[in-house]
């Protein structure tokens, strides 16, 4: 019997301990770690630089709250607003607060209180973020909903502009819906949200909760698209491991917060905030992310190799990569895990791939080679 409220499908394994893209179970079974902690461990399992950077600032200084200055949190703000048209950051610890900060920023800026967001897409569990997402499942038994939010379908720019009345305050979106599955936006979509937000002064939100610290290969996966978010928020990936999430904003939207209107206790607490920082630098470093773009052409190409001739389709970008199964992927999951390789869901037909930026090429052609010795299979059988 457990002591812990059932809300999650825990797999059945206990791990113990990680390094790089492994990760071992109380067994002594290893795997290859293709979640990444839902695409958090960005820099793998016990990296050194993270390991030093807990040991440095937890000699030092953990918490001392938001009453008083913090040049920790004014150091990393500068490394992720460096040569960015975003100017303001606030920290917080996860996506969904993030999003809630996003969320009430925009209507306090704008006076207005309608929010626009997308079917299939996800933005968090509390009644803002919940409200906000896209899938019935996450919002079932938790009403009655905070209001004001309209969910149109994703890259529908008809629906878009039919929605985008004079009573929106602003528009929620990732470019790439990551649980929804691995669904990207189309660059006709993201001039549609281009045009529209610019055209009614409708503030535009870009949840990089997942995509972002050089999940998709860019800093943030904004930058491949046409769109300049007024705000943009950040979690998972941030802290490498270390709970962290993080709104940012333009210039524009600064005075709208000020003290008192907003807030948290830990949010940006130097320990967090010195973890983070060594992983920003890290990523951000032009060199890192152009291999991580090298590593994902290299997977895709690897995986497209395996899957010819297939119904199968991969989609995705930088390290976020889906394979479209177009069937129930649960069973194809359990057996890449028996054989030593851990991958996700998204949606109901997609297995999504979210190896550690750091993971080597030996390691992705293992994974190919697993995944190759179960999807072309399940073809034939089903
Ligand atoms: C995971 C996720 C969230 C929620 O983050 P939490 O830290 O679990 O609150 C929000 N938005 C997106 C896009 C996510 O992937």
């Amino acid at each position: 019997m457990s002591s812990l409220f059932p809300n999650y499908a825990r797999r059945p394994i206990h791990l113990v301990e990680g390094k790089g893209t492994i990760v071992t179970d109380v067994n002594g079974k290893s795997y290859l770690d293709f979640i990444s902690g839902i695409a958090v461990n960005s820099l793998g399992h016990a990296h050194p630089t993270l390991i030093q950077a807990v040991e440095e600032q937890s000699r030092k200084l953990w918490h001392v709250s938001n009453l008083f200055e913090s040049p920790e949190q004014e150091r990393l703000a500068a490394l992720l607003l460096q040569d960015t048209h975003l100017s303001h950051m606030f920290f917080c610890n996860s996506g969904a607060e993030a999003n809630e900060a996003a969320m009430k920023l925009a209507r306090k800026f704008t006076g207005k209180h309608t929010i626009i967001t997308f079917e299939q897409s996800f933005h968090g569990r509390t009644f803002g973020a919940m409200a906000a997402t896209g899938q019935e499942k996450v919002k079932q038994g938790f009403g009655p909903l905070l209001p004001s939010f309209v969910t149109i379908p994703f890259n529908d720019s008809a629906r878009l502009a039919a929605a985008a009345t004079d009573e929106v305050a602003a528009i929620m979106l990732e470019v790439i819906q990551g649980e929804g599955g691995v669904n990207e936006i189309t660059s006709d979509f993201a001039k549609a949200i281009h045009d529209v937000c610019k055209e009614k002064g409708i503030l535009l939100i870009v949840d990089e909760v997942q995509t972002g610290i050089g999940r998709t290969g860019t800093r943030f996966a904004y930058e491949q698209t046409m769109l300049k978010p007024d705000i943009v928020t950040l979690a998972k990936g941030l802290g490498g491991g270390f709970p962290i999430g993080a709104m940012a904003g333009t210039t524009e939207l600064a005075e709208v917060f000020g003290p008192g209107t907003h807030g948290t206790t830990f949010g940006g607490n130097p320990l967090a905030v010195h973890v983070a920082q060594s992983v920003v630098r890290h990523i951000f470093d032009p060199l890192f992310l152009d291999e991580v773009k090298k590593k994902s052409a290299y997977m895709k190409e690897q995986l497209q190799s395996i899957l010819t001739g297939s119904p199968f389709v991969i989609k995705g970008r930088g390290l976020l990569v889906g394979i479209e199964c177009g069937m129930d992927v649960t069973l194809m999951i359990e057996l890449l895990q028996e054989k030593g390789l851990l991958v996700l869901q998204a949606g109901q037909t997609v297995i999504r791939l979210l190896p550690p930026l750091t993971v080597s090429v030996q390691e992705i052609d293992e994974a190919v080679e697993i995944l190759g010795s179960v999807l072309p299979k399940m073809v034939v059988t089903s």
